[in-house]
């Protein structure tokens, strides 16, 4: 009962009841049990949807309650604002709930004070490298999809990030939440936590595969599931899902529900979006359609992009695509719209089953390998992420039961599907940290900010991680962390004297500025090889050949075409271009290229729908590169400076550039606020140049430059300081549409 829960406030079980939450699920109450409310450890690996969040919740509000902080970290940036948005319920009992996401090179004083605390672990990574003084002040700590230890990219940061606050504060309350994994008694050794691994579920979960014409359970049954002529089989999943069931009275027993397809990319989930949106067509009522024609107009205002359109032409069928190149305004519209049961159908790559809540009656794994470059072809998911995916089936309260199915296209395959995957256990989960890259990181970062100051005391630190725990092959991570201290000497980055290890001033800028320190030695080797100012494609270029920057891959037939360009243009490029028979590395600067041309493209105001084309990209994709690149940017100000190199004006030119995508003469017009890339190239074609012409600007002609926009027109000029004498006293419009292009 939630009136039994120790050491929580005591609004609480009456906050809960009005959730509707009267008592709590039995893995809850296992946590509480193990003192999860009192300060214990815990890791608790428990199935998606079983109220992970709640556990949390408890653990973070009794630490508050202690006159202590907490603090949430989230594995993504958009799961940031979500929990965010959530824990600001309990603002209404005086708590203050902060978020920290954004720029890496502050301390983000303002958080201390704050009683909960949600960020990323890359957020508080960096806040650690900065000093931030707050984080003494922590008490609580919650790892959230703690099972991401095991992703060789982010896994790392999280591992170290939770050994460095665990040092910080002894004290400190440990609590990570898992998806159910093969070996969470390893993760609650490493952490010397209460272990709570359970199978519970709010919801009966039916796995199984569809094949030829029937659904096979894992329960051993069959039920039939005709897949008609020309149809393909998720069609007829999703068309089987909307039906009503019926007894043999023609009496409906079970309403028509959702379904949420998993598909291995972008461009496969707005392709099923398209196709599935004319089967649900059929089955949309005439109040329906009026309502998903409301979501799709806010669709297309959200922006005026060929994926708006597409998506906005789907949503009126019922059907919807979800995927991280979406801009959040449609991601907001779609979870929304397929929460209150409007969409019937979302195709989502699998970042949506990570931990955005959106369930659904029927859950269609339709992919079950994804292309993965690194391991050349396509490549089984792993039994963990498609569980995940599949743990989104039945919505507690409102379906019977959820259903989870894989499609096969042969008994072979029905039958290896099974085993891979109806049948299976999630893998163990491995700590990825000895990887260099990630070591060459965190070896700078942990000298810099001084929790290790000799070799020993390095290898004593690295001990407390979660690699040194699961490893038994003990030299390899010294090894590799001997080689990684050596490239940071010869970069500059650390010095060594006797036993002694200490950063350089160089070192503990490319720590603070959150650099991968061989980001920062490309950079400084470009910035170090220019002989005239850089220009800004050979800036956009530098940066966009560092490991901090994701690169667009190269389509077939593009190499010719990038080769081209990489010739016609070669002088602009800072540092030598490697030679064509260099494969691997002629490739990669060619894919710079493709990525630099990107950002000289939005930085030269071709619009936003043309470059989706030409780079076949999302416009989240355009904002990804463009935030990457401003970041870098400023990083290479940064050591420009250090390093006292000429170069930082043509830096920061290129940044602000990007930034708001316009050409060189509107940079001055485009940083006032509320006027944004298209709004400028408006005003100065009609003679309104800078901010000081539009100070003086005859408001008529703002008005006509403006389109007539009113609200818009006197936003701008109030944001640029105008003197208006007739408008003295005229408060701005209260109904202008916002001031953002
Ligand atoms: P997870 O994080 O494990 O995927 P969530 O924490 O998002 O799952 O919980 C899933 C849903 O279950 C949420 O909508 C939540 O409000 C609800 N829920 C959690 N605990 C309870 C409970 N004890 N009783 C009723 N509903 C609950």
């Amino acid at each position: 009962d939630v009136a039994d829960i120790p050491a929580v406030p005591e609004w609480l079980p009456e906050h809960l009841q009005a959730e509707g939450i009267e008592s709590l699920y039995p893995p809850q109450a296992e946590a509480v049990d193990s003192g999860v409310t009192e300060g214990e450890n815990l890791v608790a690996s428990i199935p998606t949807a079983s109220g992970k969040t709640l556990i949390a919740e408890l653990a973070m509000l009794a630490s508050v309650a202690r006159g202590g902080t907490a603090l949430y970290i989230v594995p993504l940036r958009a799961l940031a604002s979500e929990k965010h948005a959530e824990f600001e319920q309990f603002e209404q009992y005086g708590l203050d709930v902060g978020v920290s996401t954004g720029n890496y090179e502050s301390e983000g004083g303002w958080l201390s004070g704050k009683d909960i605390i949600v960020a990323t672990s890359e957020k508080v990574d960096s806040l650690v490298r900065n000093g931030a003084g707050w984080l003494d002040d922590l008490t609580c700590v919650v790892a959230d999809e703690v099972h991401l230890v095991d992703d060789a990219e982010r896994g790392p940061t999280l591992e170290v990030t939770l050994a460095k606050l665990r040092r910080i504060n002894p004290d400190l309350q440990t609590v990570a939440l898992s998806a159910t994994i093969g070996n969470a008694g390893e993760l609650a050794a490493w952490l010397d936590a209460e272990l709570l691994d359970s199978e519970w579920r709010p919801i009966d979960l039916k796995k199984g595969v569809h094949y030829g014409q029937a659904l096979h359970l894992e329960d051993g049954s069959q039920r039939e599931l005709r897949v008609r002529d020309g149809e393909k089989a998720t069609a007829a999943i999703v068309r089987d899902t909307l039906e009503d069931d019926r007894d043999a009275d023609g009496n409906v027993v079970e309403e028509g529900g959702s379904s949420l397809v998993f598909v291995n990319s972008r461009r496969n989930a707005e392709a099923a979006a398209g196709r599935l949106s004319n089967t649900v067509a059929n089955h949309l009522g005439p109040d329906e359609r009026a309502e998903l024609q409301g979501v799709a107009s806010e669709i297309r205002d959200v922006s005026d992009t060929e994926t708006s359109d597409d998506l906005a032409d789907a949503v009126e069928g019922g059907a919807a695509f979800h995927h991280a190149g979406l801009a959040r305004g449609h991601r907001e519209l779609v979870e929304e719209a397929f929460r209150d049961r409007l969409l019937k159908v979302v195709c989502a790559t699998p970042t949506l089953a990570a931990g955005v809540n959106t369930p659904s009656r029927r859950v269609i794994v339709r992919d079950w390998r994804r292309y993965d470059g690194t391991a050349g072809g396509m490549q089984p998911l792993s039994v963990l992420e498609v569980h995940q995916m599949m743990g989104r089936a039945g919505r507690p309260g409102l379906d019977p039961y959820g259903e989870a199915v894989l499609l096969a296209n042969s008994h072979d395959e029905l039958d290896e599907l099974f085993d891979r995957y109806v049948w299976a256990d999630p893998e163990p989960v491995r700590s990825k940290l000895a990887a260099e890259p990630a070591l060459r990181t965190h070896i700078l970062a942990t000298v810099a900010s001084g929790f290790a100051s000799t070799r020993e005391g390095l290898l004593e630190f690295l001990e407390a991680t979660l690699y040194a725990s699961q490893t038994d092959e003990g030299g390899r991570l010294e090894t590799v962390a001997d080689e990684m201290i050596e490239y940071l000497e010869r970069n500059d980055f650390l010095e060594r004297e006797g036993d002694t290890l200490t950063a350089t001033n160089l070192g503990h800028t490319v720590s603070r500025l959150y650099l991968d320190p061989m980001s920062a030695a490309e950079v400084i080797d470009g910035l170090e090889a220019a002989d005239e100012r850089p220009s800004a494609l050979g800036l956009y270029h530098l940066v966009s050949r560092t490991p901090d920057m994701y690169q667009l891959y190269l389509r077939s037939g593009e190499d010719e075409e990038y080769t081209m360009l990489a010739y016609e243009r070669e002088t602009e490029f800072l540092g030598a271009m490697p030679s064509e028979f260099e494969d691997n590395r002629f490739e990669d600067w060619l894919s710079a290229l493709k990525t630099a041309r990107l950002l000289e493209d939005w930085a030269s105001e071709v619009e936003e729908d043309q470059i989706t084309e030409r780079y076949g990209v999302g416009p989240g994709d355009i904002r990804g590169k463009v935030e990457a690149a401003s970041w870098l940017l400023g990083a290479a100000e940064s050591l420009a400076g250090e390093l006292g190199l000429e170069w930082t004006p043509a830096i920061r030119e290129a940044r602000t550039r990007v930034e708001d995508g316009v050409k060189e003469e509107l940079i001055d017009l485009a940083g006032v606020r509320g006027v944004g890339r298209k709004r400028a190239r408006r005003l100065f074609e009609a003679g309104i140049e800078d901010r000081s012409d539009l100070r003086e600007a005859d408001k008529s002609i703002v008005l006509a430059a403006l389109r007539g926009r009113e609200g818009t027109a006197e936003n701008i000029l109030e944001n640029v300081g105008h003197r208006d004498p007739s408008m003295e006293g005229v408060e701005p419009d209260p109904d202008a549409e916002p001031v953002v292009e």
